[in-house]
């Protein structure tokens, strides 16, 4: 006898819909031309699937919005702040918590405060904000992920890893004087939600122990990566996705976290941390740039529904099927014969429109013109992940990404896999006719994270 599969499926069921508005060819054509070719800037209105972004479009649990009811709205000391507290504490192991109005406000905050002038920071692939704070802090962000990360098609399961070798040379060439900590991040966004191994956790931790280098700890899907941990890394078959996370929170000495991801919440994040000087510093930085160390720019419910979506976030069913979800989608993408960047990673499929659109130069933009493009074809709107996202360094120069890549994000606990259908669906008839897609100029360019507002025009 055959062994039937055992397939992922919701750990939960549909209690209330939100209709979309379904649109002609002719209207998305119009929307895109208003919205400059760059899919940030169209009504959300006018899409049927939105995989722009899971951040902060996750669907809420009937608890969470319980939990929202008891919002404690007092400007201090909100019994909701010291549930989130706890739960932080318990959950993700770190001992002080500064709530701020989501992950950004905790890059600020953190590195305005460990990040001198001149400094260098060593990081597993930049984020665009998480570099940016560095940035303007008066740091250096230097990449020192493994090289497999930057080639979309070698499949090795720990494409999030530091390469040991790239840091090591740092510390030699700068002194650890001049690194105040390790920027590492788990399921790297930039290189597809791919995921850190906790063997190479572990050599980080030994490594920056004996130079007195911290670890910081971009955990915005820590539970994604931990999923990875327990499917892929000998020893972890048998632990729970709430062991692994605080496992992997062990080897780090605090946490940047945007809760729009994970955590299942429309809007919040935090800056955890073990050390009390840099704790004392960040309560009372943050009144500066978020409100009081007992909200950070929240609402007392923000905080009750985060703490709710952060013990939703580590159950094992649920995130079983959340990343099942993201694999089904690539699977399908992969029989119509669409390059995508592999592993497939934790919360999106990642399409490689260097191979998808070989005939279109990186200067024309290949990826910011194949996510007009699927839009066009049915509505799904995606984003761009390369040339434009990249950006200019200090100097003015380009950045010029080995990937460029189309992302498709998929909120958690909101699309069916009927959706996923329609979406790869979309991508193949694109793929069909890539040959007669032309590329794109950019007419307009914003001085900070350009691609949110830029504007294009076809050629
Ligand atoms: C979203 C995100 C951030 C920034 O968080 P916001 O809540 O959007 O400010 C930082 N790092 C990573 C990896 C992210 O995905």
């Amino acid at each position: 006898m055959t062994t039937i599969k055992q397939s992922w499926a919701e750990p939960y069921k549909i209690k209330m819909v939100e209709l979309l508005k379904m649109t002609t060819p002719e209207q998305r054509n119009a929307a895109l031309k208003e919205a400059g070719y760059n899919t940030f800037l169209l009504k959300s209105e006018d899409v049927y699937i939105d995989l722009l972004t899971d951040s902060g479009t996750s669907a809420m649990s009937d608890r969470q919005w319980a939990g929202m009811m008891l919002g404690d709205e007092a400007y201090a000391g909100s019994r909701n702040f010291y549930h989130l507290e706890q739960v932080v504490q318990e959950v993700y192991g770190y001992k002080y918590l500064i709530p701020t109005h989501q992950g950004r406000g905790a890059e600020n905050i953190l590195s305005k405060i460990l990040i001198k002038e001149g400094d260098i920071i060593p990081g597993n692939m930049y984020f665009t904000t998480t570099r940016l704070h560095q940035e303007l802090a008066g740091g250096t962000f230097e990449d020192i992920i493994i090289d497999e990360a930057h080639d979309a098609e070698n499949e090795f399961p720990f494409k999030g890893n530091i390469d040991m070798n790239k840091l090591e040379a740092l510390i030699q060439k700068y002194g650890a004087g001049k690194i105040p900590y390790v920027s590492m991040a788990t399921s790297v966004n930039m290189a597809g939600g791919q995921p850190i191994s906790m063997q190479n956790l572990k050599e980080l931790r030994a490594l920056t122990s004996k130079h007195g280098i911290k670890v910081i700890h971009d955990m915005t899907r820590v539970a994604e990566n931990a999923y990875f941990i327990q499917q892929k890394e000998a020893g972890y078959a048998n632990k729970s996705i709430k062991e692994i996370v605080k496992e992997i929170n062990s080897y780090t000495d605090g946490a940047t976290m945007s809760a729009k991801k994970d955590a299942l919440v429309n809007i919040g994040g935090f800056l955890a941390v073990n050390d009390w000087d840099v704790f004392e510093e960040a309560r009372n930085m943050v009144v500066v740039y978020e409100g009081l160390h007992t909200y950070g720019g929240l609402a007392g419910r923000d905080m009750e529904a985060m703490a709710i979506g952060i013990t939703e976030s580590v159950n094992d069913d649920h995130i079983r099927a959340r990343v099942g979800q993201v694999i089904y989608l690539g699977e399908k993408m992969m029989e119509y014969g669409i390059p995508i960047v592999l592993p497939i990673g934790g919360h999106g499929i990642f399409v490689d429109a260097k191979k998808f659109l070989p005939h279109i130069s990186q200067d024309q933009f290949p990826a910011q013109t194949l996510a007009a493009e699927i839009y066009l074809d049915s509505g799904v709107r995606t984003m761009e992940r390369g040339i434009v996202s990249a950006g200019r360094k200090a100097n003015g120069e380009n950045y010029y990404p080995k990937l460029e890549l189309v992302r498709f994000t998929i909120p958690r606990r909101v699309y069916t896999q009927a959706h996923m259908d329609v979406i790869a669906e979309s991508v193949a008839r694109v793929y069909q006719r890539r040959n007669e897609i032309k590329g794109m100029k950019m007419v307009y360019e914003p001085k900070y994270l350009r691609f949110f507002q830029a504007l294009f025009e076809k050629i």
